[in-house]
This record gives structure tokens, sequence and C-alpha cells, in this order.
């Protein structure tokens, strides 16, 4: 079963709990608008090279479609069509005025210049401009995207608009009407999640023993944030490989090593699989890599007791029901990863009123919204009797289906 095939049937199941007509799910299972874009770059060598991006908005009945830009060479229309169904659910489990969108250019940023990804970036504003804006649908970052390239974009939209418009799009370096906490904002949220869910188990992150599976920009902060809370991270791992240590991994040094891409295990002799990885003795296990990590092959070896999806869809749904028939705590990518949604939601709300917050008002804002988020999906769960990832739909899809009701659309 693919991504989206496996969210559309969550996605069902969920209005089916709490009551809606099909029509409601015929909206939902598609975004309302997707568009293809070809992209002509200059590489450095002088040749010319077509490049193919999507934009995805999923539904605009609560307020503008909102989420990242993904480069990645695996990239396709249907997990952009996916991605932005998600961007919908996070929005309504944190309670943000947005609808979800998504986009993903098919490249390999690892081996392209600076130059090259400046026009690449620059080209792929251009040919979504019209459907883009700060009151339509703000991009911000995603798998190997930064606040650099949301410079070049803002930079290039602002050009096209003739207007300063920093409300375009969210991530963006502090200098350009960037938030405090935003890079961080993902691991941020994760932390949060991690902590919510350690109590509801009675275990102590102070010496508990994690696994993150992944380096990148959600990992990397998430294993300095355990790591600083107490916690014993005994693995981590990039694309190529895996590290272990059941006396936990010295994080600074790691952190100091990696490269822009989180790319840090080909610095060592003695790596393991990234297979192998899951499968570790530890409490808990976050993957925040890639899609399908956790699948029913592989399912019944994982021996953490909380799972907490840092990642899109880390996790099958043939998994998912596995995991938790033994009780495992399962904290779902919508509800675990919204974390970047939300201080990108913050950023939006202070360029548009001109007004800049704190760092410390950012922390405290995101704590106040991912513990009532958390919670809220917690009880959901237990009361309707539900996996936390079926509950975090039905939170979702909620308001999302209500507005579109109220708009006279179903
Ligand atoms: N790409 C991030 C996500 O998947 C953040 C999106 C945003 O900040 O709009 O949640």
């Amino acid at each position: 079963m693919d991504v989206l095939h496996s969210t559309r049937t969550v996605v069902k199941n969920a209005l089916d709990k709490l009551g809606y007509p099909d029509e409601v799910f015929e909206l939902m299972k598609d975004p309302i608008r997707m568009m293809t874009v070809r992209i002509p770059v200059r590489m450095d060598d002088g040749s010319i090279k077509i490049f193919t991006g999507y934009r995805g908005q999923h539904n605009d009945a609560v307020g503008p479609t909102k989420g990242g830009v993904r480069f990645h060479p695996n990239v396709t229309e249907k997990e952009v069509k996916a991605l932005s169904i998600w961007m919908s659910l996070k929005a309504g489990i944190v309670d943000l005025p947005y609808g979800g969108g998504k986009g993903g250019i098919i490249c390999d940023p690892r081996e392209m210049s600076f130059r090259e990804l400046e026009g690449l970036s620059r080209g792929y504003v251009r040919a979504i401009s019209q459907i883009v804006g700060p009151n339509k649908d703000i991009p911000a970052p995603d798998v190997f995207t930064n606040s650099q390239i949301m410079a070049w974009m803002m930079d290039e939209y602002s050009r096209i608009d003739e207007f300063n418009n920093p409300g375009f799009i969210t991530g963006k370096p502090i200098v350009l009407g960037g938030s405090h906490g935003r890079e961080s904002a993902t691991a941020k949220g994760v932390t949060i999640c991690i902590n919510e869910a350690a109590k509801k188990k009675g275990i102590d992150v102070k010496g508990a023993r994690i696994v993150v599976q992944g380096f990148g920009n959600a990992g990397s902060f998430l294993a300095k944030f355990l790591h600083d809370a107490g916690a014993k991270v005994v693995g981590i791992s990039d694309a190529y490989g895996a590290l272990h240590d059941p006396d936990g991994l010295d994080i600074d040094y790691l952190l100091d090593r990696r490269d822009s891409f989180g790319t840090v295990t080909n610095l060592f002799n003695e790596t393991i699989s990234n297979e192998e990885l899951l499968e570790l003795d530890c409490d808990i296990l976050v993957p925040a890599a890639v899609e399908n990590q956790i699948t029913e092959q592989n399912a019944d070896n994982i021996k953490a007791t909380i799972v907490v999806e840092a990642a899109n869809g880390p996790t099958t749904l043939g998994a998912t029901k596995m995991l938790s028939d033994r009780g495992v705590l399962l904290v779902p990518d919508v509800l675990a990863s919204s974390g970047g949604v939300t201080v990108s939601y913050f950023e939006w709300v202070q360029n548009n009123q001109g007004y800049y917050w704190t760092a410390e008002e950012i922390d405290e804002k995101l704590h106040e919204n991912l513990i009532k988020a958390f919670n809220n999906i917690y009880d959901t769960a237990e009361t309707r009797r539900v996996d936390m990832r079926l509950a975090a739909y039905m939170v979702g899809v909620r308001k999302m289906a209500e507005a579109a009701r109220f708009r006279g659309w179903v």
C-alpha cells in the first residue's frame, strides 16, 4: 500500500467514526489543486537541466494552505499529495488557521552547487507564483531544504510581486523575518511529545535509552535536546548507516562532525545498518528520516515501548496495528512532527503584525499548543477506543470538515 492509499484509508476511518457522509471523504481524498511544473536550470557546466516539481494544495476551507517544499530524488506526485493531506491534519491537530499544502522537486541537492540550487529555488517560485502567496499558500522547509533556500524563494516572490513579502514563506533566516526557534521547532515538538508519552508510560526521560533514526534537521536537534535532558542516545543514523553505543553516543561530537545534509556515519569504521538500528534494545524509538521504515516485516522486532514518529509516514498501517496490539505507545507523525508548522504559524503571524516575539515567548507558546494537542489525542484514543493514529486523524479532520460544511461545499 503506498503512502497516499494508506493516508486515505485512515482519513476515511476517521470521517466514518465522526459520522460524516461519504462526500466529505470524496472531497478530502485528494488535494483541491495540484500543479506540476518543469523548471529549466542552467548548470555550472553550461548545460541546461529540466527539473520536475509539484505543489499540492489539499484543502483551503479553514484558511490558506501551508506546508514545506522537499528537494529529493524520490519525490513523486503521489507522495506530495499524501504529504499535503498530512499537513491539513497537522494544522487541525494544533488548531492553526490553515489547510495543508506541500511541494517537492525531483532533484538531488547533495550533488548540486549553491548556484544551481539558487537557480532551482527561484525557478520553482516563478513556476508556482500564480497559486501561492501569504494569504493563499505558504511554503516552508522540508527534507533537504533550509533557511537559505527559503530566503532565495522569498526574494524571488518579492521581486515578482514588487513588494517585500516576508509572509509568503516561513523558515526564513531571522534577519529576513524568520522566527526564533523555527529551525529547532520540529525537534522541540517531538521532545514535548516524548516527555508526555513517557509520563503516560511511567518512564523517566532522564536515563532512558533512545534511538533516533536520521540526523537531518529533526533528528540532529532532537538527539541534542534528549542528550541535554539526560537521556542516553544509544543509536543514531544517516542515509548510509548507523552508529550504536549502549552507553550512549557522544552527541556533541557527532553534531560537530555532521555535514549540512546530516551525514556523519561515513567517518566511522564500525557501523550497523538502518534495519539493525530500528531493532536495537531501547525504551524510545524515534524514526526521524523517511517513509516506510517500520513495516510488517520488522514491527515485531521493535523493542521500544514508545515509538514517536518525527518523520512523515515512517510506519505502515499494518505495522501500526502490530505495535498497538503489543501495547507499544505510538505517537503518530501528524502529531509528533507538528512543532515545525506550529512555529511557522508563529513566524507568519509575526510577519503579518510586524512585531516580533522573543525566543522564550515562542517556546512557551509551542509547549502550550503541543501539550494540549497530545492530551487531546491521547484522551480521544482512550475514550473512543482507537489507536493514537486514528485518534490523531479524527482530531485533525474535524475542523476542516466542519469548515467545509459551513461553507456549503459538502
Ligand atoms: N515541512 C514541515 C512539515 O512537514 C513544516 C511545514 C511548515 O512549516 O509549514 O511539517
